[in-house]
């Protein structure tokens, strides 16, 4: 890309040189837009936002919410969910799509809470992608929301604006939490990451989505390398 000429951000008075967005600038931006960020996925434990996470894959959240009362209204916790009828689970999953294989994965990630874990679930990265279906953005997410500690999650929303504005060109997930991490260190952000990670997410929903980023109410848009030019 080419560099041109500095500018002063609003958010602070920090000069940054025209590339990569400054990510303190871009996390204190996204802080006052979406203050109150938190998983947008429904949940009262840790249980529960761990199955709602893994049902989330392919579809919304507020999907996943329309059902997940139901789900673990009739099988409530681990011991529950891992006795129940595979049939019977995917029957109320099947407006999700692919509901066999959802409920599989739901009943076996019950099954091996209960037999490894006590059913239990562990604030510990292994122990967490151990488990069937859960990889590293799903034990991020429930050790970042529920557990507090700070992890970037990397979906879709989140490496593409990492992409747009400019943080990385990696589209490997695990190479994206790298640059960014290391983004967010070298410019100074506050090491929110996992709010970070949520006011994205956020941001890649409401504006810049990825057929068409709504760059003339982007309140990055001065920050952004990509701006008026993302597809
Ligand atoms: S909406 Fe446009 S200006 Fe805002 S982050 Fe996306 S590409 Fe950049």
């Amino acid at each position: 890309m080419s560099q041109a000429a500095p500018r002063r951000t609003p958010a602070g008075s920090r000069t940054v040189p025209r590339g990569a967005a400054d990510a303190a600038a871009v996390s204190l931006r996204l802080a006052a837009e979406h203050p109150g960020a938190r998983t947008e996925l429904d949940h009262r434990d840790a249980f529960e936002l761990l199955v709602a996470t893994v049902l989330s894959a392919q579809t919304t959240d507020a999907r996943v919410n329309s059902l997940t009362p139901a789900l673990f209204g009739r099988w409530p916790g681990p011991a529950a969910l891992a006795a129940a009828p595979e049939e019977e689970v995917a029957a109320l999953l099947r407006p999700l799509g692919m509901g066999p294989t959802r409920a599989r994965r739901v009943v076996g990630l019950a099954a091996a809470l209960l037999r490894d874990h006590g059913g239990v679930v562990p604030d510990d990265q292994a122990a967490l992608e151990a488990l069937p279906g859960v990889g590293r953005k799903t034990a991020h997410v429930v050790r970042g929301a529920w557990f507090g500690h700070e992890l970037l999650a990397v979906d879709t929303h989140v490496g593409r604006l990492a992409r747009r504005l400019g943080w990385t060109a990696a589209t490997d997930p695990r190479a994206v939490e790298k640059d960014v991490v290391a983004r967010v260190a070298a410019d100074g952000a506050p090491g929110e990451l996992t709010r970070l990670g949520l006011r994205l997410i956020l941001h890649g929903r409401r504006v810049c989505t990825a057929r068409a980023p709504r760059c003339e109410d982007c309140v990055l848009a001065d920050l952004c390398p990509s701006a008026g030019a993302a597809a």
